[in-house]
């Protein structure tokens, strides 16, 4: 196998005519495109910059970030993605830890590599926007050669080093090879009706920074010729406009997303009948909001699951597989998958899921869900301990460790419960924030929810809701907890609910649970 740039260049020249980017209006062909990524790899050699080297790209969601990715590739280089959001004190690892000698940004965010530059090994700042006091403008930094010359990748070199969000701690850099990145692209695509074509337009609103909208994107869309229309910022109206007035054929979005449309006040006016598919996944989606969707729009929500380390998808709950609503579905061809218990031993698998939560003891079932295949990370860089610790090898088999509880049925359907750190241990039982959370979204007066474990002397830990009511909603926090006791053991519900305006989220949709129990903590201070 070659760069996993090349699967663009193919497409620029059997379809140089079609639409690779489309935004605000400006329309950049394959042509066009394939020029521009030259000319970055070019900017890049002329200083000296190649084969392994690091790029940081550092931008929301901006063409200029499609052409530096695919740029750096061709050039042989090593994207790191960095979150727009970040300030120095976030990127300053990323920069230091990945060696990264060339960060391309906006100008607004100059001064955040300026503080952290002496750490670092940064020599050349491209900045996109208006003139910024160092650094050199996107456009200036470009080169001649708009032919440049693909440069040739083994396989399991790496290609884009994303870095985990640090919710437990630093983050760490995820190896994702040439091969990790071409091969789960392919699969993926593969799995949508027909395939992803030339004729289909794609809506950007995930981060480009984070891995889910960074390979539907980069390589879904981009290998297969399809037109991407980039989203600096989330915004639910302007995304359904753009979805109206482009005729926009293919969604991908966080569980958020769907529930801030579904909760935007004409959301019954909306017209999304171009939408041939709706992708979902980064976090469970309550079954409530998914059913609301599919009502209010007649468009099919597909699940999937997946993790940066995996490049990303191991699961689609895909329409030709018979898709099971509660399942992130079975897992993509050419990725092996099971259900663990702490002693590596597969666990039982059910009949048919998803089951009653209410009927089955979930830890008769459950276990952790590890995967392996082509897709999962070299490793982290520089990191043996941690690589100890996310893989087991067994038989030649490196299998990777999730970190997400699940349980498996008879057809090979997946169901992912929580996720490990999120588990709540109360006076000795389990109790997972996903299934309260579920309940809670079918209560008309909550528009959304979050359940987080707070330390309690007595239980260890007790169950507390978050909830954001539905505006003018005539609920009280007493009758929320009411609601889940009428439909909870008793030991699950919330034992404190609280009204908040809105939860803390991650840029791609997470609630930031360990925000909600850090607030708890210091309360009790
Ligand atoms: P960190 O690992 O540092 O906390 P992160 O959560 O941002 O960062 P990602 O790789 O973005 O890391 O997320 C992977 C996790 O997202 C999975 O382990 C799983 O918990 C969750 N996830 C993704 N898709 C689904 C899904 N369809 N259903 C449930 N959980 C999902």
């Amino acid at each position: 196998m070659a760069n996993l740039v090349t699967n663009v260049q193919a497409v620029a020249k059997e379809h140089p005519e079609e639409v690779a980017v489309s935004f605000r209006g400006r329309e950049t062909t394959y042509e066009e495109f394939w020029a521009r990524t030259g000319q970055f790899a070019a900017g890049l050699a002329d200083r000296g910059v190649g084969e392994g080297d690091r790029v940081a790209v550092y931008l929301p969601n901006l063409p200029q970030f499609v052409t530096a990715f695919h740029g750096t590739l061709r050039a042989g280089g090593v994207v790191v993605p960095m979150n727009p959001q970040y300030k120095s004190r976030e990127i300053r690892h990323l920069l230091s830890d990945s060696e990264a000698q060339v960060v391309v940004t906006l100008s607004d965010l100059v001064p955040f590599v300026e503080e952290v530059r002496d750490d670092t090994d940064v020599e050349h700042v491209v900045t996109v926007g208006e003139e910024a006091d160092a650094g050199t403008d996107f456009e200036a930094f470009l080169g001649d050669d708009h032919e440049f010359e693909v440069v040739d990748c083994a396989d399991d070199d790496v290609a884009v080093q994303p870095y985990t969000s640090g919710t437990t701690g630093q983050p760490k850099g995820v190896q994702l090879t040439h091969n990790n990145l071409a091969s789960n692209a392919d699969t993926a695509a593969g799995l949508v009706p027909d395939g992803i074509r030339p004729d289909d337009k794609q809506l950007g609103v995930l981060p480009l920074f984070h891995i889910y909208g960074m390979t539907v994107v980069m390589n879904a869309t981009l290998f297969n010729g399809g037109a991407y229309y980039p989203l600096p910022e989330w915004e639910a109206q302007e995304a359904v406009s753009l979805i109206e007035d482009e005729r926009l054929t293919l969604m991908h979005g966080v569980p958020a997303m769907y529930n801030d449309i579904i909760n935007q006040p004409d959301a019954e006016e909306f017209d999304l009948s171009s939408l041939r598919l709706a992708g979902v996944g980064g976090s469970g989606i309550p079954i409530e909001v998914l059913r609301r969707f599919e009502e209010l729009y007649d468009v099919k929500v597909y699940e999937g699951y997946g993790l940066t380390e995996t490049s990303p998808v191991t699961h689609f709950n895909s329409p030709e597989q018979g898709r099971r609503v509660g399942s992130i579905g079975k897992s993509l061809p050419g990725v092996d998958a099971k259900i663990v218990d702490s002693d590596f031993e597969e666990r039982p698998r059910v009949a048919e899921g998803p089951v009653d939560e209410e009927e089955v003891d979930l830890d008769e079932i459950t276990g952790e869900l590890v995967v392996s295949g082509p897709n999962v990370m070299k490793g982290y860089s520089g990191l043996p301990e941690a690589n100890e610790e996310a893989f087991t090898e067994v038989d030649g088999t490196r299998w990777f460790h999730t970190g997400d509880i699940g349980y498996w049925d008879e057809d090979d359907f997946f169901y992912v419960v929580d996720r490990e750190k999120h588990m709540i241990n109360t006076a000795g039982y389990n109790v997972y924030p996903r299934e309260i959370e579920e309940l809670l979204f079918e209560h008309e007066a909550v528009a959304d929810a979050a359940v987080v474990g707070i330390p309690d002397d007595r239980r260890g830990e007790t169950v507390k809701a978050f909830v954001v009511p539905v505006p003018d909603a005539d609920v009280t926090p007493e009758e929320i907890k009411q609601f889940c006791l009428d439909n909870l053991a008793e030991y699950k519900h919330p034992r404190e609910v609280e009204f908040v305006e809105e939860l803390p989220r991650t840029t791609t949709g997470k609630v930031q649970k360990f925000e909600l129990r850090d607030r708890e903590t210091e309360a009790a201070e």
